[in-house]
């Protein structure tokens, strides 16, 4: 089982939680949400099986097991209209009422089109994103592959955008990755490059950081004008950057006052 990275996180929504109130209601729906994705991704990896697959890279979204997926979905949008904020709670209500075709359309849809969704509601591209997360972070755990040269601003594994970056302690210094926002793949990237368009002017790539987290900057780019925020582990190695990204909201109220727009919003919305 591979459900301990899932402990790290709900451990860290809990600490954050207590000590960063302006963001302690969306940490504690993180962390509920985080359980009911550890189980699932546990179930998951029950039923599949716990070896390793050949995949080519981009090609994580060829495959979709719903006779595995279809039957928890009902629990995971019961789930989300206890422990959601009241519009997605609402949203997982309505979602509750349909029917089984209808959710397998709508997952379906999310899978293979994603991230140029057409015909989904916001509140439907969510809830499809949440609870897939866990499968593609199943079948990422469990490929074997071999990374295409250079370095790409989209999951070489799945093609999602990345949700946040990281800096990790190699050297004197830090290596620079990025974290895909659907499967959690970590891939190395440019220590100077915008991640979304690839700029490398560090003339048109400002950096922010807020002396009360210090460890967490934001990185934008004046050519495309969006921005990810990227941990750096050097700083605080007790940081986990998903949750840490979910936490430190003042940065992404920094970027959006000055016109830069998140490369991909996070499951708050922000
Ligand atoms: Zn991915
Ligand atoms: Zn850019």
């Amino acid at each position: 089982m591979r459900t301990g990275k899932w402990d790290a996180r709900i451990q860290r929504a809990n600490d954050l939680a207590s000590t960063h109130a302006f963001a302690s209601q969306g940490l504690r729906f993180y962390e509920r949400l985080a359980r009911f994705q550890q189980s699932l991704y546990a179930e998951i990896e029950t039923e599949c099986c716990t070896g390793n697959e050949k995949r080519l890279s981009g090609t994580l979204r060829g495959e979709c097991d719903f006779f595995i997926l279809l039957p928890r979905f009902a629990t995971f949008v019961s789930v989300l209209e206890e422990i959601a904020p009241s519009p997605l709670a609402r949203a997982a209500h309505a979602l509750r009422l349909q029917d089984a075709s209808r959710w397998r359309q709508i997952l379906l849809e999310f899978w293979e089109q994603c991230p140029a969704v057409a015909n989904l509601q916001p509140a439907e591209e969510l809830v499809s994103w949440l609870f897939l997360q866990p499968y593609a972070e199943y079948l990422a755990d469990h490929s074997e592959w071999h990374p295409r040269n250079g370095t790409a601003s989209t999951c070489p594994l799945c093609g999602s955008k990345p949700q946040v970056g990281a800096l990790r302690p190699e050297g004197d210094g830090g290596k620079r990755s990025l974290i895909c926002s659907l499967c959690a793949m970590e891939w190395d990237y440019g220590r100077i490059a915008c991640a979304a368009c690839g700029e490398e002017d560090p003339q048109k790539l400002p950096l922010y950081i807020a002396s009360e987290f210090s460890y967490v900057r934001v990185e934008a780019c004046e050519s495309c004008h969006r921005y990810i925020k990227t941990v750096d582990l050097t700083k605080n190695g007790h940081a986990v950057p998903v949750v840490d990204e979910l936490a430190l909201i003042p940065l992404d109220l920094w970027a959006a006052e000055r016109g830069y727009q998140k490369i991909r919003p996070n499951l708050l919305g922000v």
